[in-house]
């Protein structure tokens, strides 16, 4: 291929994606793919002589496309949204054309410098304190195992790395059950152990740790010799949008010495509206936050935004060479390889610059607002709505809510059952989790092109879909 055979490709496939996404709402939101369909469709071997573009591209649309499920759908309210505006979308590719490393400051000053300045932006926008700086990491998961990395070192006196953990102290993380898998992947791959990571119950609407309990978990690990290393909040848990109180934690947190860490990887976005941040009061007292700009802010995957308190503890955890007894920014030289665990680093501070700018943060902030409003809007529908009843109350634009008839026996096989329907029927995309036990149904507005009408079409599906599933 030879580039101006790249340029005429290049503007086609920008006018193919202005199709795709004008007429996306045709499309079913989830693939209607069967397992198998896609890989049975493509070549055993690969190719030995190479053919045009043109076959491939023919290909792209016959072989791929029925089998993508549509995350950029106005009308996906499964999980948590992963957002992509059309200006990241263009940064990404320039970065695609340039593909630079971007593992130190001078494998590419301007990312190394674009990445401290947006990370700053971010700070603001979500109103955190100047005490923050940070780092783009590639999610929210390397984030947290960054983090929890990071408590280890601490707790173990720097040793970790060195000596590993056969001969240290049995480390003790604590957590809710409202958090994330990544937290549980986090604690085996720093060599914590599952049997360390203590779950503290949780009390209220809010779903938050009880910090009396939290207190007595410690206290007692601490009597039966074991060594406390940190704390992993959440704000906006995964399955219903838990939020611990932040302050609560930090309280227990600085009694004990510990590290805090706050999980925001959905909620964190919506920080950037400052009528949703008593959400998470407190929360400049943490010892590092994650949230992802590549699920609710239009920045689109992967970006997710880590913030550190204080970034020598990072580095001298994850930096190859005795980083620490440098200084970290204060010679304008950060190599942000040593602030996160793999070495080769994109160059994403790109799309965050053409998003913030692009929008604004009203433009952001009016996103947001609308997803909220119009989340809380359906939420009363449905809630009047017979034979249906809210489960857990929105937090943000999170809610969920189960079809239960009056004598029927199987709630949750019938909940499955309509979930299944919906996504088949594909108008909507929705997904179930668990609360207390019980199946339910999960919602969660977040596309950057949904509607009043695209959220409000939810109440019509559901009352089609159950019509005759009794
Ligand atoms: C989505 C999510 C994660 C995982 O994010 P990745 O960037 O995919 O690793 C972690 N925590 C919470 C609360 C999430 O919503």
């Amino acid at each position: 291929m030879d580039w101006q055979d790249f340029a005429r490709w290049g503007a086609r496939i920008a006018d193919w994606g202005r199709t795709y996404h004008e007429t996306i709402r045709a499309r079913p939101v989830r693939a209607q793919t069967a397992p198998g369909e896609i890989i049975n469709a493509l070549p055993v071997a690969p190719p030995t002589v190479g053919t045009d573009m043109e076959a491939v591209f023919a290909d792209f649309e016959t072989t791929v496309m029925p089998g993508i499920t549509h995350w950029q759908h106005p009308r996906f309210f499964a999980y948590f949204p992963s957002n992509a505006t059309p200006p990241s979308m263009l940064a990404e590719f320039l970065a695609t054309v340039i593909a630079p490393q971007c593992m130190l400051w001078q494998t590419s000053p301007a990312a190394t410098e674009m990445e401290t300045r947006m990370i700053d932006w971010l700070r603001q926008s979500i109103g955190l304190n100047d005490t923050f700086s940070g780092v783009i990491q590639d999610s929210a998961s390397s984030a947290t195992l960054a983090a929890t990395l990071t408590m280890r070192e601490k707790a173990l006196d720097w040793q970790g790395n060195q000596q590993g953990l056969s001969q240290l102290a049995t480390l003790r993380i604590y957590c809710s059950n409202e958090v994330h898998t990544s937290v549980d992947r986090a604690i085996w791959v720093a060599g914590i152990g599952q049997d360390n990571l203590v779950r503290i119950p949780t009390q209220g609407a809010t779903r938050a740790m009880d910090p009396a309990s939290l207190d007595a978990a410690i206290a007692a690990d601490i009597a039966a010799g074991l060594k406390p290393a940190g704390i992993i909040a959440c704000t906006g848990g995964t399955g219903t949008g838990a939020c611990d109180d932040i302050n609560a934690v930090c309280d227990v947190a600085a009694k004990h010495d510990l590290y805090v860490h706050v999980d925001a990887a959905w909620a964190g976005a919506a920080m950037i509206c400052p009528e949703y941040r008593d959400l998470w009061t407190g929360i400049d007292r943490a010892d590092s936050i994650v949230f992802n700009p590549h699920k609710w802010l239009g920045v689109q995957f992967d970006c997710s935004a880590h913030f550190v308190k204080n970034p020598d503890d990072l580095v001298r955890t994850l930096a190859i060479k005795p980083e620490f007894l440098k200084t970290h920014g204060q010679d304008g030289i950060i190599n942000y390889s040593e602030w996160s665990v793999p070495l080769g680093r994109r160059f994403r501070a790109l799309k965050i610059w053409f998003v913030l700018r692009i929008y604004g943060l009203e433009g952001l902030q009016r996103m947001i607002r609308n997803h909220v409003t119009w989340s809380h809007e359906l939420c009363e529908r449905i809630r009047t709505t017979p034979d249906f009843e809210i489960i857990t109350e929105p937090v943000l634009s999170l809610f969920t809510f189960r079809y239960a008839p009056a004598g029927h026996g199987d709630l949750d096989k019938l909940n499955q059952s309509l979930v299944d329907r919906i996504n088949d029927d594909g108008r909507i995309y929705l997904t179930q989790t668990r609360v207390n036990g019980d199946l339910v149904i999960r919602f969660t507005a977040g596309q950057v092109s949904a509607t009043r009408e695209d959220v409000l079409l939810t109440l019509d599906v559901l009352k089609q879909l159950t019509g005759d599933l009794r």
